[in-house]
């Protein structure tokens, strides 16, 4: 299992990933990546360089149970290193197992746009960008949008600012969060009711994961703080699976 909240379960026939937005300052999968490499872990003899690990292609067709898999939590499958071809095997995964669902999220969203141009988009993939701040977040919206899937979602994770308004046309999910761990950088609680609300106005999903290392009061934490109420609830809709 995952301990993702928003998941089931992880699949990761690529590893290893490099750095490309405000958002990757303290990447969980680099850290976790060098933590599995000092342990002896399969499939990460080369740390957090990027990494093919086909072995695992056929994870997935040997479970039965309807999951939901979060595609590549230890890298992004769209960066340059992945060809379009191993991206394919990916795919013919994904649409051989139509009984699980798999969450794909990328910050490489400009080569995700391209890669889906001339293939179709599985019914029972979803597919997300990283928006984590404006600059560069923002910009990945359009991407997805150009996109003709089922289920887009935006991934608020770690939220590093106000994002102002959202264009939220043929978004049907959106998560937030805040950054946990050393050094992570506050989460405002108006930055994420400006999400929120305009998630309700769209009636797009919305899914507030944790608070992370600060308190929705502005002070850091000791130790990490994982609350996951807003305004005295939880907030954790999430689409139906394509079944
Ligand atoms: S894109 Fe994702 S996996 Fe890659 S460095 Fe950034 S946060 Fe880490």
């Amino acid at each position: 299992m995952s301990k993702i909240e928003w998941t089931e379960r992880t699949w990761n026939p690529v590893v290893g990933c490099v750095k490309v937005s405000p958002g990757c300052k303290h990447c969980y999968a680099e850290t976790m990546s060098r933590r599995l490499q000092a342990m002896g872990t399969s499939g990460y003899e080369n740390g957090f360089k990027l990494s093919l690990v086909p072995s695992r292609l056929e994870q997935p067709t040997l479970r039965r149970k309807p999951t939901m898999y979060f595609v590549n939590s230890m890298s992004d499958l769209f960066q340059s290193g992945v060809s379009f071809s191993y991206i394919d095997q990916v795919m013919d995964v994904i649409k051989k197992t139509p009984q699980h669902t798999y969450q794909i999220l990328t910050k490489r969203s400009q080569r995700m746009a391209s890669y889906f141009e001339n293939h179709a988009v599985p019914k029972n993939a979803w597919l997300g960008v990283s928006v984590e701040d404006k600059k560069y977040g923002k910009r990945r919206i359009k991407d997805l949008q150009s996109i003709d899937a089922d289920t887009r979602f935006l991934s608020a994770e770690p939220l590093l600012e106000d994002l102002g308004e959202l264009y939220l046309a043929g978004i049907h999910w959106v998560i937030v969060g805040g950054e946990s761990g050393a050094g992570a950088r506050p989460m405002r609680e108006k930055w994420v009711l400006n999400i929120r609300d305009q998630c309700q106005k769209s009636d797009v999903k919305f899914f507030f994961k944790q608070w992370g290392a600060w308190g929705n009061d502005g002070v850091k934490r000791n130790k990490k703080s994982n609350g996951r109420e807003l305004q005295g609830r939880l907030w954790d809709t999430i689409p139906a699976m394509a079944m």
